[in-house]
């Protein structure tokens, strides 16, 4: 079984962008720019936010957080976004998630310009993406698909099944996937038989939130398993897949932690210079 190192892979994909960002300067005589704006104290959201400035600074991005307290009001944070929006230093905009009750999410997505949209998460990107146009891709996905091109290059054809339908994993992984002719099955919480659909699959994605849930007889011999989850347990941190059985029958297989996770922000750095390099031509 092959056990896909996302923490190398991340680090490869780092270091190549990191070039890049060299190249970039060299050629314009600035960098990317990557903000960020973090709301409220959750500790998660102030470690992912960490951990995005360290990672953007080590590949020589422009990086910047803007923190605001839990009870500031939406208009300031509208207000900042659209100074960010003419801002020419500035190539990426993140608003970190979640938002405190009364600042609405939508709102927040749709006053970051898409072209400085670096979580794909407008619904201009959203729209591209699956019409197959550019886009920002989303994070999570995009780094899933670039750990399983790694695996398999070829895709076409595959028969690959996505557990979860969100917005921010399921629905954009399952257009990265149709891009690559494979047949996309993509399965949720009203699914039938989801272990029958699972034992069709030649790839599988699981991005559910529950512990676990994809067993080891729900995958067939060679499958490629993707495991986006992180969930809390007495155990300690693990995925929505049962890593043990399934690791028996998988070809390939993420670990949690160190698969999916440090791949995320590797394709944070990735989008902000996509944007970076579209704002120059
Ligand atoms: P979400 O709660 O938005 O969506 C979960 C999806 O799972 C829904 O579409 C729901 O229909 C489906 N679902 C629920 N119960 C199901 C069941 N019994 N069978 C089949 N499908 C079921 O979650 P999300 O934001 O997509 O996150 C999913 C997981 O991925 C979480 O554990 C989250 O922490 C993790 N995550 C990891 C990263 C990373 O960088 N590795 C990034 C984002 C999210």
């Amino acid at each position: 079984m092959i056990l896909i190192d996302g923490k190398k892979a991340a680090a490869e994909l780092r270091e190549k962008l990191k070039h890049e960002v060299t190249q970039l300067k060299a050629k314009y005589n600035k960098v990317p720019g990557l903000t960020v704006i973090l709301i409220g104290d959750l500790t998660p959201s102030q470690i992912y936010v960490r951990n995005k400035e360290k990672s953007a600074n080590e590949v020589g991005l422009k990086s910047e957080v803007i923190k605001y307290p839990d009870e500031v009001e939406e208009k300031t944070v509208l207000e900042k976004i659209e100074e960010l929006n003419k801002d020419e230093t500035v190539s990426g905009i993140l608003v970190q998630l979640p938002l405190p009750k009364h600042i609405d999410k939508q709102k927040v997505i749709e006053t970051i310009l898409p072209s400085k949209d670096v979580d794909g998460f407008h619904p201009m990107n959203v729209g591209n993406l699956s019409s197959g146009y550019e886009s920002s891709v989303p994070c999570t996905p995009l780094g899933c698909y670039l750990l399983i091109k790694k695996v398999e290059h070829n895709l076409n054809g595959k028969k690959a099944v996505i557990v979860g339908r969100s917005n921010l994993n399921g629905k954009p992984m399952t257009q990265l996937l149709l891009k690559e002719n494979c047949t996309v099955t993509i399965t949720h919480s009203k699914t039938k038989d989801l272990k029958a659909e699972c034992l069709e699959a030649d790839i599988i994605v699981a991005a559910v939130g529950i512990p676990e849930l994809v067993k080891g007889d729900w995958v067939k011999k060679g499958t490629i398993v993707i495991d986006v989850g992180i969930n809390k347990t007495d155990k300690g941190i693990v995925g929505d897949v049962d890593f043990n059985e399934v690791s028996k029958n998988a070809k390939a297989l993420t670990p949690v932690p160190g698969g999916v996770g440090p791949m995320t922000i590797a394709c944070l750095l990735k989008n902000t210079i996509e944007c970076f390099k579209r704002s120059q031509i």
